[in-house]
């Protein structure tokens, strides 16, 4: 009897990537093949995304092109709570389950497409089935967010925070770095918030007693000798404790730290988390204790009611701020949103404009922030030939370091010559 063969389309975050990971990872375990088109596939996963409209409708769209070109198709993902949106616009899905659902997904595919005889359940890494380059991998610390950010809805699709035993967490990052992983990049809802759910309870690795919290797991993946790099985190008081580690070179010094805004009055109608942190004290801080940080994040322009004063306010902290990596969305209307109830929305041109107006600013000082490193040698990680990242890039969001040379997965140092907006040109040193 022939292997069933099962096609996958994955779509959003590092998250959603995760997911899918484990969903492949399971079906190669019960012995499914994967096939790489529609046409070879006896049925079709589409991980979808929910989180702004744009995504929903590439969502809808990649099911009812797997629909078109296959006819069997399980749906999974955040847009899966949506069911009604999904069953409307597409009745003959087989199943729909919501996001990190695996056991959903199984009990579908079981049903749609029986589990094969004779599976090679041996032939599966312990490493599971990665979707990222064998040299760096996403390491999910946790799910969900207790967090209910009014513009955000996340925690009503991906439910309260809930955190992997660090035992499990450290186990899946050794079996990691054992296969090869030489970057591990830790991500969740909200990284620093790591624990909170389980009061930080002790958990155990390699014999010996560690407790779940944000600062015992940097300490512990700085231990594994691989570049460590922390996504998602929030300027809690907890951060200050990791900034050290970068220091020492331990971890990578990189934050990727979504401020969001920066007026006091817009960061209370988001409802953010840490909006009362003093957080241009707490950048100036960080960098005296750690010079080399790269701090990347993300703003919202045209939030409702934002003035043009409270805009203005933004622009003077981007200026003080003096961020690495920025990124700028205009305000996004999310469905089931609760900042769409707010009053005074910003019109879409207003949006457009301020944050046009906004990555203008910003262009000019990641440029300067570059050009800074002009003869300086960076250690990079080689992603393809002649492309490479430094401490300062993470993969997919940040610019890369471009020259001649270097092998793909190992690190290589590389003078840097010259630079533009997003990129550093060199030479192999
Ligand atoms: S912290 Fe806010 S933006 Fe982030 S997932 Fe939680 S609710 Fe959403």
């Amino acid at each position: 009897m022939a292997v069933p063969k099962v096609g996958f389309v994955s779509l959003g975050c590092p998250k959603a990537l995760v997911d899918s990971e484990r969903i492949l990872t399971q079906l190669g375990a019960e012995g499914y093949l994967t096939a790489p088109d529609y046409a070879g596939a006896d049925l079709v996963i589409v991980n979808t995304c929910g989180f702004i409209d744009a995504a929903v409708e590439e969502s809808l769209a990649a099911i009812g092109e797997a629909l078109a070109e296959n006819g069997k198709v399980v749906v999974t993902g955040c847009l899966g709570v949506r069911k009604d949106l999904i069953k409307g616009v597409h009745p003959s899905v087989l199943a729909i389950t919501g996001p990190h659902d695996t056991p959903g997904v199984m009990q579908a595919v079981h049903e749609h497409l029986p589990r094969p005889h004779d599976p090679y359940v041996d032939l599966i890494p312990d490493i599971g089935i990665k979707l990222t380059p064998r040299h760096y991998a996403y390491l999910k610390i946790s799910e969900g967010c207790n967090h209910r950010c009014t513009f955000c809805i996340i925690p009503s699709m991906r439910g309260d925070l809930v955190s992997r035993p660090i035992g499990e967490v450290m186990q899946e990052a050794e079996n990691l770095v054992r296969a090869g992983v030489k970057e591990l990049l830790v991500i969740s809802q909200d990284t620093s918030a790591y624990g909170v759910d389980v009061r930080y309870r002790t958990g155990f690795h390699g014999g010996k007693p560690i407790k779940t919290n944000f600062q015992q797991l940097c300490k512990s993946l700085g231990d594994l000798g691989v570049w460590v790099r922390l996504h998602y985190v929030y300027p809690y008081p907890s951060v200050d404790d990791v900034i050290p580690l970068m220091a020492e070179g331990r971890i990578l010094p990189y934050l990727d730290i979504p401020f969001q805004h920066a007026s006091p009055r817009i960061l209370k109608l988001m409802k953010r988390p840490a909006a009362a942190e003093k957080v241009l004290a707490r950048i100036h801080a960080w960098r005296k204790a750690c010079p080399d940080i790269t701090i990347r994040s993300t703003f919202i322009a045209g939030f409702p009611g934002e003035t043009e004063a409270e805009f203005d306010e933004l622009l003077t902290f981007l200026k003080e701020a003096q961020l690495d990596r920025v990124g700028c969305f205009a305000y996004s209307p999310v469905e089931g949103a609760k900042a769409n109830e707010l009053p005074g929305a910003v019109s879409e041109e207003v949006r457009e404009e301020r944050r046009r107006r906004f990555m203008e600013l910003q262009a000019g000082i990641s440029a300067k922030k570059l050009k800074s490193k002009m003869g300086r040698t960076l250690k990079v990680l080689v992603d393809e030939p002649g492309i490479g990242r430094s401490s300062a890039d993470a993969p997919e969001i940040d610019g890369v370091v471009r020259f001649k040379g270097g092998k793909v997965g190992e690190f290589t140092d590389v003078v840097i010559e010259r630079s533009d907006q997003h990129d550093l040109f060199g030479r192999v040193a």
